[in-house]
This record gives structure tokens, C-alpha cells and sequence, in this order.
């Protein structure tokens, strides 16, 4: 039996496998596609301290390395469901079941793509999912917005500070977004917005050119806006369908504040798959770290028989 298996490769996943074999415990790391989770989807990184400016695959091999170091090894597998044994669990695979006595879920999300045209192909080079990363890439440059939610509206108005312009787009003709941020998003100059349109296709053959939208009431009345960047605030998607643990209305992990335990015990989560407010490397890290730690106590507890 394990002492605790980590679901996910990403920068939560394998900080968290760093802390716990250096805290002497017997884990495994399953991972689904390959290491490194969303940020082989950008070519910079710039707000990782300690690197200026570095590739996200480029970071996240010095993150494999260094897990490497202490001996973690990634297993390819897809974890299908958790299953609780005892005080325990049962992790099950598409290769066969793993007993373990914690769980550190660090299985990330997906922003919810446009699903046009063009975007596979620009995306991190000039389509992005995180004004917060790739914003200062766009400095006084003009960019789109997708979405009408909190989320947009407030990415937006940080973008204000970067670019020359923000044109929000959105299907309908009034936003979702909470009433201040709206007031602010209105009174900001460097805002426009362009109602019922969605996207049609992002255009460009070598380099992001602009991106062409349409009209939801009249689908054949189009527009091509010649941006340099499109910023999409549809949505995310966690990655969560396998656990069943209590989750926000979007599948999101909800955990104690403190501890990242679910509400299972010795079931734990980290980064972007939790309910929290900043989906960042930085803020990654240090849930894995956290996770890995809370894990360990609980281990201990197991194995002295105080639980
Ligand atoms: C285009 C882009 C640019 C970004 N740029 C930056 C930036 O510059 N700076 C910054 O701080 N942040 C940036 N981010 C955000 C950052 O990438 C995320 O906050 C971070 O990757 C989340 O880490 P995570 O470990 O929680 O999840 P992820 O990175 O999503 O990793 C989760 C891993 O779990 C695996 N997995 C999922 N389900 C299963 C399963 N069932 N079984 C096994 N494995 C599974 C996935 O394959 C994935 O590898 C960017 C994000 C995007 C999309």
C-alpha cells in the first residue's frame, strides 16, 4: 500500500511528490497525458520567481528534473475513480487498482476553449486563456475579450493597465458580471464592447492576424476585428469528473481552508482543480506543498492509530 498517491503532473502534483518523498513517504504519481499540465500550452513564463523569462515546457522539465532527483517517477495512467477502503482508498486506473492510504488530488482544469477555428494553432502565441501570465506580451497593443462573466469583465479591466485596447465581446446584450465590476468595466475608456456576437474563426496563417465574429441574431453578419490578442474568459472546466467529493456547481474541489482536505478525509487537493480564487504556478506550488504536508500528518496518524 502506498502512503499516498498523487493524481496529476502538473506544477501542484509534483511539488507535492517533492515534499512527500522528502518527508520520507512511499507514493506514486499517476499522470494522464504528460508532465507539465497547462503550461506546455505557453512559450513564456514570466512571473515565476526566480525565472524572468522561461518557456512553460522549459519550467516545467526543471520541475520534472528536480522531482527526479529524489526519486519520483510518473506512472501513465488515467485515474478513473477513488474509491474509500477502511481509513484508506483505492485508486482505480485504466491499468488496475492502487491501495493508498491518502489521495492528492492535483488533477488541474481546462479553460473552456472558443472550439473555432484557428485556436489549437494560437494558442500561447497570441490566443490565451490567463491575462494574469500573458498580459504584458500585449503591451499597448489591442486585444479582444471573450466572455460577459466576472471573470472577463475583471480580466479585462486588468488588462486596461497593460494594453491600448479592450474590445469585450459577448453572446449577449448585457453582462453576467457582478454589478461594480460592470460599472467599472463601463466608466473605463479603454473598453469597448460589441453585444450578441460570438466567435466565428481566429484568422491568421503564420501569425495571429485578428480574429472574425458574428452576430448571434444574424449569423451571416460578420465582422473582422484586427487584434493582436484574443483573451478567452469562457469558463473552466476542472478536471474532476472521477472524484466524488462535495464540488462547487462548476466541479470544482471545495477544501478546508487551511488543510486542502476535501471533504473525504485523506483525500486532499491542490492547485487549479480546487475551489480558490488565483490559478497561478505560484499559488500551485504552494498548495502542493501544503497538500503534501497535510497528507503526511494524516499518514502518520494512520500508521500510529490515532484516527
Ligand atoms: C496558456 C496558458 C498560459 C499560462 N501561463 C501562466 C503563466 O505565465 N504563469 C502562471 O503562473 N500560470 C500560468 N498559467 C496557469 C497555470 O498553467 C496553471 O495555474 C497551472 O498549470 C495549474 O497547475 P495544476 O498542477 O493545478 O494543474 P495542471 O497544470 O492542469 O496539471 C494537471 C495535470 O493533471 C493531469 N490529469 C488530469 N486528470 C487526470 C486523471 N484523471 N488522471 C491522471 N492525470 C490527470 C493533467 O493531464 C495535467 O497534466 C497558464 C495557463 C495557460 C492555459
Amino acid at each position: 500500500m502506498y502512503d499516498i498517491i498523487i493524481i496529476g503532473a502538473g506544477p501542484a502534483g509534483l511539488t507535492a511528490a517533492i515534499y512527500a518523498v522528502r518527508a520520507g513517504m512511499n507514493i506514486a504519481v499517476f499522470e494522464k497525458i504528460g508532465v507539465g499540465g497547462q503550461l506546455i500550452l505557453t512559450e513564456s513564463v514570466e512571473n515565476y520567481p526566480g525565472f524572468p523569462m522561461i518557456s512553460g515546457p522549459d519550467l516545467m522539465d526543471k520541475f520534472e528534473k528536480h522531482a527526479a532527483k529524489f526519486g519520483v517517477e510518473i506512472a501513465y495512467e488515467e485515474v478513473k475513480a477513488i474509491k474509500s477502503k477502511g481509513k484508506a482508498h483505492v485508486v482505480v486506473t485504466d491499468e488496475g487498482e492502487h491501495e493508498t492510504i491518502c489521495v492528492i488530488v492535483a488533477s488541474g482544469s481546462q479553460p473552456r476553449r472558443l472550439g473555432a477555428e484557428g485556436e489549437k494553432k494560437f494558442t500561447g502565441k497570441g490566443v490565451s486563456y490567463c491575462a494574469v501570465c500573458d498580459g504584458p506580451f500585449f503591451k499597448n497593443k489591442e486585444v479582444v475579450v471573450f466572455g460577459g462573466g466576472d471573470a472577463a469583465i475583471k480580466e479585462s479591466i486588468y488588462l486596461t493597465q497593460i494594453v491600448k485596447k479592450v474590445t469585450v465581446v459577448h453572446r449577449r446584450d448585457k453582462l453576467r458580471a457582478e454589478k461594480l465590476l460592470q460599472k467599472q468595466a463601463f466608466e473605463n475608456s479603454k473598453i469597448d464592447f460589441i453585444w450578441d456576437h460570438v466567435v466565428d474563426r481566429i484568422d491568421g496563417r503564420d501569425k495571429l492576424e485578428g480574429v472574425t465574429i458574428k452576430n448571434t441574431k444574424n449569423p451571416d453578419q460578420k465582422k473582422k476585428l484586427p487584434v493582436e490578442g484574443i483573451f478567452v474568459y469562457i469558463g473552466h472546466l476542472p478536471n474532476t469528473a472521477f472524484i466524488n467529493v462535495d464540488k462547487t456547481s462548476g466541479g470544482l474541489i471545495v477544501t478546508a481552508s487551511c488543510l486542502l482536505e476535501t471533504s473525504i478525509p485523506g483525500i486532499y487537493a491542490a492547485g487549479d482543480c480546487r475551489d480558490t480564487c488565483l490559478r497561478q504556478i505560484a499559488t500551485c506550488v504552494g498548495d502542493g506543498a501544503l497538500a503534501a504536508y497535510s497528507a503526511g500528518e494524516y499518514v502518520e496518524r494512520f500508521k500510529s492509530g490515532h484516527l
